[in-house]
């Protein structure tokens, strides 16, 4: 059986939460309100999103300045480098924004990473969220990753990375979980199996080492 790897990406891939860090450095007025509720995920994510981007003072070339000033996972380069040898699919699925997510990848030298998330546009107002992965079954993603994984799989199986309350739904579709933080608290609220990790070279090792179990073809693969 063949499998595909997808990755959250803040807080996963980066080490902080890059909307957090956005918000906290740039928003004007009162957005810990606002951050909570979409913390809370129990809202219309892409209502919230944009009341928060609303609040964002910023000019393009800052927020490239910032974008690329993120730090990442200091396993992920390997990681990346280890699943395009074995000839892994890899792809990033985030409930951020390319913004925030094409600069980071270009100033670590991981660019032609395929990613599906929401984006940034600027308009005379400001900042303008889009969100052209959202789910009619869904309101609390902005992008669900329940739909973008079912159209990525193909048939394979998924192998899942994530972190926090935004992997929920994917959650729900993965074959192997990796989680850590809020995710895996969630997981292990709802009774759901994953493997705990806390960087990607836990991660890499543990897909290297499982071959009894259902990682047997990767573990082949890679060694
Ligand atoms: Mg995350
Ligand atoms: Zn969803």
């Amino acid at each position: 059986m063949e499998y595909i790897v997808v990755c959250d990406f803040d807080g996963t891939i980066t080490l902080k939460d890059t909307c957090v860090e956005l918000v906290k450095n740039y928003a004007r007025g009162e957005w810990r309100e606002l951050d909570r509720l979409w913390q809370e995920g129990m809202h219309d994510a892409r209502l919230i999103s944009q009341m928060l981007l609303d609040m964002i003072k910023i000019t393009p070339s800052e927020l490239e300045r910032f974008s690329r000033s993120m730090q990442i996972d200091p396993y992920f380069g390997e990681f990346r480098r280890e699943l395009a040898a074995a000839g892994m699919e890899l792809y990033i699925v985030s409930d951020g924004y390319d913004l925030l997510i094409e600069p980071v990848l270009l100033e670590n030298n991981l660019a032609g990473i395929e990613y599906f998330s929401n984006q940034i546009k600027f308009d005379e107002e400001g900042l303008r969220g889009y969100f052209p992965n959202s789910s009619s079954n869904c309101s609390k993603c902005g992008s669900c990753k329940l739909e973008i994984i079912k159209l990525l799989k193909t048939g394979r199986k998924v192998i899942y990375v994530g972190d926090g309350h935004s992997d929920r739904c994917a959650g729900l579709i993965a074959d192997i979980i990796y989680a850590k933080d809020e995710l895996a608290s969630l997981l292990k609220e709802q009774g759901i199996d994953f493997v705990e990790f806390s960087n990607f070279s836990d991660v890499l090792s543990h897909m290297k080492s499982n071959n009894e179990k259902l990682l047997i073809d990767i573990g082949q693969k890679m060694l």
